[in-house]
Formats: structure tokens, C-alpha cells, sequence
């Protein structure tokens, strides 16, 4: 079996590839290295299965190529992260849906199956007790670029499921909530390698907001199965499909969770929002997953406690900063040096413990 990994050298794509050459499979990376790293590779480079190719999905010819001969087609590549979409909103949309576009036109001139990383996101500002697939779509503004990023990821699905009504491409869309764990930057907002690297260093946990907003954090080495048990059934074509943690934590929660676990000598520090994003960021009060028709098609079940979760995330980061990097408040993510936390509004003010 060959399959291409859009984005192999991200978090998720690179956990992926793992699991894949595992299975027996040849695997190709392409990767533009823009938010990925080869050393999310290093396990791996070595493998005679493995092959890795630099390039934009937004480059079509180089797409087609690398897409040509294979069976499937994991399509991980995106802009994400709310703290980069916010910054550069225009490369994160052309990204988003032209590179999508390429992705699926590539994958049904090759024949192959696809696989699209879709988003929670989509659900928007709608806090249902239990999301399912048929739920609406609360965004805001369209300026913001945070829906902005919904919209894109939006109709990344509906030209999925457009293909295969109109062309049979078997495609089967997974909508991802909050996956975590090792290899995972805080560089670009992401809240769980965030606290978990502040937590090591023994610096103050910085929570946004009050803090009572909640998430489902989704542990990687349950969601990669999953993913590839997706690609393999049918029943799952033309559909999306959450997959999502079943425990439901505040973030103040998580940041207490993993300062307990860890058995750190931080602080909590709760910050407006408007000190740790650029303009355009709006939270979600909450999103709650429903599983049932993962559960269903492929016996997803999100089974990783928390605690060993923050543990692992721990446990993989690197003194020399690889991994639980920081992300830099309201200012740019390309000048995030690693390690150092950088205020815009001045130092933080309230301390919640
Ligand atoms: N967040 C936080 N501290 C951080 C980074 C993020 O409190 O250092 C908050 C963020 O405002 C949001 C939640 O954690 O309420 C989850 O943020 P993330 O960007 O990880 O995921 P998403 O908002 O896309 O679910």
C-alpha cells in the first residue's frame, strides 16, 4: 500500500507516518516545513519505506506528482492553529482551499482514497452538550479571521463531499477535536504543550480569558488508527466524522490538572484575551464532541486518561526546547524564540491561585 501524508511533518502527520510504516506501508511526506519539522521525522528518515518531499500543496504540479501511483492520501496540510490564522489570514485561506482543491484533484486523477483533516472548528460558537455531524454552524463575522478559518475549513468539506457526489472520490472527512501529545508546539496557540512546557520551566500558567471555557482533549495515539480505519471503510465515504476526547475540563482545570501531575512549583495566570491575541480572536465557550458515529464506523474510542496524556507531553519535550515550545502573547508567531514568553500588554495581572 502507498500512501501520501499531506503535512507528514506536523504533529499529527508525523505520528501517522509512524503508525503507517508500522503497518507495512510505503510513505511519502510532502511537507512545505512551514509549521512541521524534519526532527518530528527523525524516527523515521532511515526507514527505505519512507520518502519525504519539501513543497506547497498550493504548488499543483508538484501535487499531481507525488499523488500519482499511490492508493491513499491523508491530507493533514493546513494552516493551523488560531494564533497563526489570526496573523496571516490570507496565506491560511489560500492554503486552506486552494491547496485542499489541488489535494482533491490529485487524488482523483490517481484513483486513490482520501482522507481530509477537517476541524471542530466548524461547529463555530455552538456549545451543545454533544456535537454531532448534523449539528449547525454558529460562526461570527466573516472578518474575523477566526471564522474565517471555520468558512475555509467549511468548504474544504463541501468541495469534498461536491467530489464525491459528482466524481465518486472516496473520501471520507474527519472533524478533529483538540488532539494533543507529543511533538505538538505551543508555538502557534495551542494551549496543551503551552501549559505543560510553562509548567516545566516553572513558569506561570498562562490561562486566557476566565478560564471556565471548556474542551475534550483528544490523545494522538488514539486519533491515528482511528484515522486509517476511516480511510479503509467505505461506509465512511462522503461523510465527516467526529473524533474528540470524551472528558470534557475547563481550561483552568487542565492548567491545575497539569501542575498537579507534574508536580510543578508554577502558578496560574489568568489573561485577557485581548494581551494574548492580535485582533480578530474570538473564543468558544465550549465544544463537546459526539462520538457516536465514530464509535460506529471504526470503534474509535478516545480510552488515554488526561494524566498520562500530560505526562507523555512531558515526558517528549527536549531541554533544548524541542517540542512545548511557547507561544509568543499578541505578538508575531514567527519571532516565538522557543523558550521566552513575550507580553504585549505588559506583565500579567491576576494570579488565579
Ligand atoms: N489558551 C490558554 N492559554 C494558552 C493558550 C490557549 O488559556 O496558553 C486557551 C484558548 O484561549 C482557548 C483554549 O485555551 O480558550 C484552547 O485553545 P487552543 O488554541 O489550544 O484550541 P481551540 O481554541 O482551537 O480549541
Amino acid at each position: 500500500m502507498k500512501s501520501i501524508i499531506t503535512g507528514g511533518a506536523g504533529f499529527i502527520g508525523s505520528h501517522l507516518t509512524e503508525y503507517l510504516l508500522g503497518q507495512g506501508d510505503e510513505v511519502v511526506v510532502l511537507d512545505d516545513l512551514s509549521t512541521g519539522s524534519l526532527r518530528n521525522l527523525a524516527s523515521v528518515s532511515d526507514n527505505p519505506r519512507f520518502r519525504f518531499v519539501q513543497g506547497s500543496i498550493l504548488d499543483r504540479a508538484l501535487v499531481g506528482q507525488v499523488v500519482a501511483g499511490s492508493d491513499r492520501v491523508f491530507h493533514l496540510a493546513a494552516a493551523v492553529g488560531v494564533k497563526l490564522i489570526v496573523e496571516e489570514p490570507l496565506t491560511s485561506l489560500r492554503t486552506n482551499i486552494h491547496g485542499t482543491e489541488n489535494v482533491l484533484d490529485a487524488a482523483l486523477a490517481a484513483g486513490a482514497i482520501l482522507l481530509l483533516a477537517s476541524t471542530s472548528e466548524v461547529y463555530g460558537k455552538n456549545t451543545a452538550d454533544s456535537l454531532d455531524e448534523e449539528a449547525d454552524r454558529i460562526l461570527g463575522s466573516a472578518l474575523k479571521s477566526r471564522w474565517t478559518y471555520a468558512g475555509a475549513k467549511g468548504i474544504d468539506e463541501a468541495f469534498a463531499h461536491a467530489y464525491w457526489t459528482e466524481y465518486g472520490l472516496r473520501v471520507a472527512i474527519v472533524r478533529l477535536f483538540n488532539t494533543v501529545g507529543p511533538r505538538q508546539t505551543g508555538r502557534y496557540g495551542m494551549v496543551f504543550p503551552n501549559l505543560v512546557g510553562q509548567a516545566q520551566r516553572g513558569e506561570p500558567l498562562t490561562v486566557f480569558g476566565d478560564g471556565r471555557q471548556t474542551r475534550c482533549f483528544s490523545y494522538v495515539g488514539d486519533i491515528v488508527p482511528a484515522l486509517v480505519r476511516l480511510a479503509e471503510t467505505p461506509a465512511a465515504y462522503g461523510r465527516a466524522v467526529n473524533m474528540g476526547g470524551s472528558q470534557e475540563i475547563s481550561i483552568l482545570g487542565l492548567a491545575e490538572r497539569v501542575i498537579d501531575v507534574l508536580d510543578s512549583e508554577s502558578s496560574i495566570t489568568l489573561i485577557p484575551y485581548d494581551e494574548a491575541y492580535a485582533p480578530g480572536y474570538e473564543d468558544m465557550r465550549r465544544r463537546v464532541p459526539n462520538n457516536g458515529l465514530a464509535r460506529e464506523l471504526v470503534a474509535f474510542e478516545p480510552l488515554t486518561p488526561l494524566d498520562e496524556v500530560i505526562r507523555n507531553v512531558a515526558g517528549a519535550a527536549t531541554p533544548g526546547g524541542a517540542g512545548n515550545e511557547a507561544m509568543t502573547l499578541g505578538g508575531s508567531s514567527h519571532d516565538a524564540s522557543g523558550d521566552a514568553l513575550a507580553f504585549a500588554g505588559g506583565a500579567p495581572r491576576t494570579d488565579a491561585r
